[in-house]
């Protein structure tokens, strides 16, 4: 079985559910959302991240780069189109601006490092976070990886897109997952193909099952709306979204306020910002915020 990529393994997360968590990123997602707020774990493969903020121009790379594909820094330091990916000049860049995204740990070296916190997770009620990426595209590594941290004794919580074959999901993961975090970002499913890459009727499907199979299984649903402007956190769209949840009795959300990070990032992957989004590299105004949040209120929905 081989072992998906990790971009990152972060410790002492309090943003990635319950409690203090370290949190597995995978790499690789069904899912290709404009605004992708960890641009680096949408490919399946291993990339090369290049930040000219931190390059200081030593010329290292272009010594150490065997088919010339490293320039001087005013060329952007890598042309992408001679590049072979083969991370050379990752091991001899000084300051680290040249960086090799994804990389391969086995579950005995997860389990044993996630194992080192577990006084934390215990008095925090927190645990270790599979999310991505998107961890349900690599259902049996992952499930094994979930089923050894389950049993040592640490809780298991799960970030999804909700982009998965249910019931390989149920059979082989959510027997070890105690909470899960799923994103519902667009209603309309036109609108969520154009934006996120798929139609979102499978999406909505799964919210409804894992509902339906929550209470009986074990694990605890909180539905979230990244707010994207002009493209989530319409009126249109978040009302939606809120009938949808009255209607099977979703009673708590989180709206997710706009967080511009994911801009410097996708220019550091060689990625074009897409052009709906150019300049959306602020903050959300508070004000938005708490209007978008009325609209569940309304409904009786709790935002958290
Ligand atoms: S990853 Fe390899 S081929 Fe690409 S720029 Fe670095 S050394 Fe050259
Ligand atoms: S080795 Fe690193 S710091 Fe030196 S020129 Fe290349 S990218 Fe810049």
């Amino acid at each position: 079985m081989k072992a998906p990529l990790v971009l990152e393994m972060k410790g002492n997360s309090l943003d990635d559910g319950p409690g203090i968590r370290t949190a597995i990123f995978f790499k690789g997602c069904p899912l290709s959302c404009i605004w992708c707020h960890n641009p680096e774990s949408k490919r399946v493969e291993a990339e090369l991240s290049v930040s000219l903020d931190d390059c200081i121009g030593c010329g290292t790379c272009e010594k150490t780069c065997p088919v010339g594909a490293a320039t001087p820094r005013q060329q952007g330091i890598v042309d992408r189109s001679r590049c072979t990916l083969c991370f050379a000049c990752t091991e001899t860049c000084p300051p680290k601006a040249l960086e090799r995204v994804g990389k391969e740990y086995s579950i005995e070296e997860i389990v044993e490092k996630c194992a080192k916190d577990k006084p934390f997770y215990d008095v925090s009620g927190g645990g270790v976070t599979l999310t991505g990426g998107e961890a349900t595209m690599f259902p049996e590594w992952v499930s094994e990886l979930a089923k050894a941290l389950k049993e040592k004794g640490m809780r298991v919580h799960l970030e999804t897109c909700g982009c998965f074959n249910y019931e390989k999901i149920k059979e082989c993961l959510l027997p070890y997952i105690s909470s899960i975090y799923m994103d519902v970002k667009i209603y309309d499913s036109d609108a969520h193909k154009k934006y996120c890459g798929v139609p979102n009727e499978v999406i909505l499907e799964n919210l409804e099952r894992l509902l339906a199979d929550s209470k009986e299984m074990g694990f605890t649903l909180l539905p979230r709306t990244p707010l994207i402007p002009e493209i989530t956190d319409t009126d249109e769209n978040l009302t939606a979204i809120a009938d949808l949840y009255s209607r099977i009795g979703i009673k708590e959300t989180e709206l997710l306020a706009y967080n511009p990070t994911w801009y410097k990032k996708t220019a550091k992957l060689g990625v074009e910002i897409d052009k709906e989004l150019q300049g959306l590299d602020h903050w959300q105004s508070k004000d938005k915020l708490e209007h978008c949040k009325s609209i569940f209120a309304e409904r009786n929905i709790e935002c958290l």
